[in-house]
């Protein structure tokens, strides 16, 4: 996943997601020259960057004193520089406001790199006090600037003026999207209007630090701890962690499973305490749902009223509306038209699974059982066992961190013909020992392209899941500057000597994660504002190189038995292939009522609306078999209620999925297969370069020579391809 942002990195920081890859969205409100910066400058986190690879993040002089006084001098220092553009008396042109405006906020830029790593990788509770702290204030500086009317007056006048007179065609771009992000944010209001618009975001603010912090209490609360002889049936890697998590917890020889999503899902696949398995479910499909102090139904009504009355002061219908205008889908009626195409199938696909499962209950359960949603991955495991033969266990044997760290520079070596190199010990600075840093250079030219930070495993105080994120993205405008990328991921740290192992699906997001990073690194946009994502395309590009994991050269070269060294066998590969559309039904349905709920919640009237209610009787309209539960419940969907990253964007997943599965098959039909080198060219120049200097549409025919089409996904998931040519 991609956290990424509105017009400013702020807001874009503060707005946690899920999937992964925190993009500051290098914005208009970005970077702050050193102007009105004197050289006595003594906060280390204002400080410019210094050393080597065009100045790095003194990632080993942070302290959490100097953060609040670093925001809030960046801010000012920041509402100064726009002042000072919006007050200029000549007249408005692209230099003296656009291009003003993508220089400023450096100062801001430099700190909020060191609050995302507070935030995401080194948490404590002592920052998120100063976060809960911040975040109203950060609302109220965004709100400063997009509603600053004379500033507002001359983006207008720019953009007005480039609709006669066209600019070049990168700049026409950052005038669209400068102007198009300002128009949405309220800009155009009137005085009392603009008033209440900036006090539903500042509300709004503090909501969203409310719903994610419920969400983790009740993460850090509810633990099911097991003694010896509950462990029957888990692997052996799963029963090590359980103790080091007990232990650290103070339950020194229990074992502790956690209320997270990898605990959960590991433990309701393998553990064959059915009561117990009902309990971790239940602890982890209600989190912030417990009617407590952590309960966040009432968040989600608060939240719902506020975006609809804010967006109803621009007239707009309803959330939805507003938020689609700027992505590829451009209408709700466009997403939602491409759900239900897939949900009939997926739901198919499930009275399916449920059946295969069923029968192997009936034959291998002592007491007579029906399948409920803690059975699930539970029985799907046997049947994925009996009908592919295939032991999730095994295929870990194939799946070592560093041969895959080989497999995914390999890959970038021939698509994008990138080399990494590790920098010479101590020469970057990290904020944990366990962070490495490469250097990547182009293969042919030796040419300096940028740094990649990899974070891989889980501690206490960093957030769960896998993402991406920038320090800093690549522009030229101002003299040119070098992409800073960063891969995270939550892999558990072995004892000294030992591999690390990684399942299938752990493998896939590596790739998956590496492509955020390989398309911040690709870019050869000129200005700040053209590293920004569109929601529902940003995710194409990282999900397409998951494709890479499978093919040929990787597996011979990469996927080697980490004992013996032997590539994985090709009856293994052809296992896992084969199984690849397996228990889609599941995986698509809990995934597509998420991002339905999601459409339905901001589509629904607000008034008096009971999230619990709603979500049931939404829910039934749509047929939701009963064995399954939404991926994300509404009480802890952090995608769409712990900021805006993903509020009536979920369904962007599924949408990026249509391209992915539609761009892998021109992969597959060249004649080069994935490594071909035509292919791979028309690649990196539309679809990794461009970023969002291009419209992703039109960037997508331009590699593809056509519009994609939903028949590839179906293909890709073992579904039936709809009639006559359907179109996305
Ligand atoms: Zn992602």
């Amino acid at each position: 996943m991609i956290t990424a942002g509105k017009k400013s990195g702020l807001v874009a920081l503060l707005a946690l997601a899920s999937c992964t890859s925190v993009q500051k969205q290098q914005g208009s409100q970005q970077t702050t020259t050193a102007m009105e910066q004197p050289q006595t400058e003594t906060n280390p986190l204002l400080k410019e960057w210094t050393g080597p690879y065009g100045g790095v993040p003194a990632f080993d002089k942070m302290n959490l004193a100097d953060l609040k006084p670093a925001m809030e001098k960046a801010m000012a220092l920041n509402l100064a520089e726009i002042e000072a553009i919006a007050n200029k008396t000549e007249p408005a042109t692209f230099v003296n406001t656009i291009e003003a405006m993508e220089r400023a906020g450096k100062e801001l830029n430099r700190v909020f790199t060191y609050y995302g790593i507070w935030s995401s990788n080194v948490s404590t509770p002592a920052f998120r006090e100063i976060q809960a702290e911040l975040a109203p204030k950060i609302s109220e500086f965004n709100s400063k600037i997009s509603q600053n009317e004379k500033l507002f007056q001359r983006i207008k006048t720019v953009y007005e003026n480039a609709q006669k007179n066209p600019l070049p065609a990168d700049q026409q771009r950052v005038v669209q999207l400068v102007y198009e992000g300002f128009a949405m944010e309220g800009a155009d209001l009137s005085p009392e209007k603009k008033q209440r618009y900036a006090e539903i975001n500042k509300e709004l603010s503090s909501l969203y630090t409310s719903f994610s912090n419920n969400i983790l209490a009740d993460e850090e609360k509810y633990v099911v701890y097991l003694t010896k002889d509950q462990l029957g049936g888990l692997p052996e890697s799963f029963v090590k962690a359980a103790a080091k998590a007990a232990a650290d917890r103070g339950q020194e020889g229990k074992y502790a499973v956690t209320n997270t999503r990898s605990s959960m899902d590991q433990f309701l696949t393998y553990s064959d305490e059915r009561a117990l398995r009902e309990k971790v479910w239940k602890n982890y499909y209600s989190r912030a749902d417990n009617g407590d102090e952590n309960d966040n139904n009432e968040n989600i009504t608060k939240i719902l009223k506020l975006r609809n009355e804010r967006v109803k002061l621009m007239g707009y219908d309803n959330y939805a509306q507003w938020r689609l205008q700027n992505r590829m889908a451009k209408t709700p009626e466009a997403a939602m038209e491409l759900m239900q195409a897939v949900w009939p199938a997926a739901l198919a696909r499930v009275k399916e699974e449920v059946a295969d499962m069923q029968k192997v209950a009936n034959k291998t359960s002592k007491t007579k059982i029906t399948i409920e949603p803690w059975d699930y991955r539970y029985y799907a495991e046997k049947v994925r066992q009996q009908k592919y033969d295939l032991n999730s266990d095994e295929v870990k044997q194939y799946l070592e961190l560093g041969n895959l760290t080989d497999a995914i520079f390999f890959t970038a070596g021939e698509l994008f013909n990138f080399k990494f190199t590790p920098v010479p010990e101590g020469s970057v600075p990290v904020f944990h020992e366990d962070v490495k840093v490469w250097e990547v250079t182009d293969k042919t030219t030796g040419e300096h392209i940028g740094l990649w930070y990899l974070d891989p495993f889980a501690r206490q105080g960093k957030r769960s899941g896998a993402w991406a994120t920038t320090y800093r993205a690549h522009t030229t405008f101002d003299g040119k500057e070098t992409v800073l990328s960063s891969n995270n991921s939550n892999f558990v740290k072995p004892a000294p000597g030992e591999p690390v192992l990684v399942s299938w699906d752990d493998a896939e997001t590596f790739f998956h994660e590496f492509g955020h990073a390989l398309h911040f690194l690709a870019s050869n946009v000129k200005y700040p504002t053209l590293n920004s994502g569109v929601r529902d395309y940003t995710e194409f590009q990282s999900q397409l190189l998951e494709r890479w994991l499978a093919t040929d050269k990787v597996i011979n070269n990469y996927l080697k038995h980490y004992k013996t060294g032997e590539p994985m066998p090709k009856e293994l590969v052809a296992k896992i292939k084969k199984a690849s559309t397996f228990n889609q039904g599941f995986a698509t349905t809990e995934f597509l009522a998420s991002a339905l709920m999601d459409m339905h919640f901001h589509l629904a009237d607000p008034n008096g609306l009971d999230p619990d209610k709603f979500e049931r009787e939404t829910l039934s309209k749509l047929g939701m078999p009963k064995e399954i539960v939404m991926r994300h419940r509404s009480p802890h969907f952090g995608h769409v209620f712990s900021g805006e990253g993903y509020a009536t964007g979920y369904y962007g997943y599924l949408w990026a999925d249509v391209l992915t599965s539609d761009a892998a098959e021109a992969f597959a039909e060249a004649p080069g297969g994935f490594y071909d080198p035509e292919v791979a060219a028309k690649l990196v120049k539309y679809l990794f370069a461009p970023r969002n200097s291009m419209d992703p549409a039109d960037a997508y025919r331009q590699f593809r020579g056509r519009d994609a089409k939903i028949d590839a996904l179906m293909r890709d998931r073992g579904f039936p391809v709809p009639g006559p040519q359907s179109k996305k």
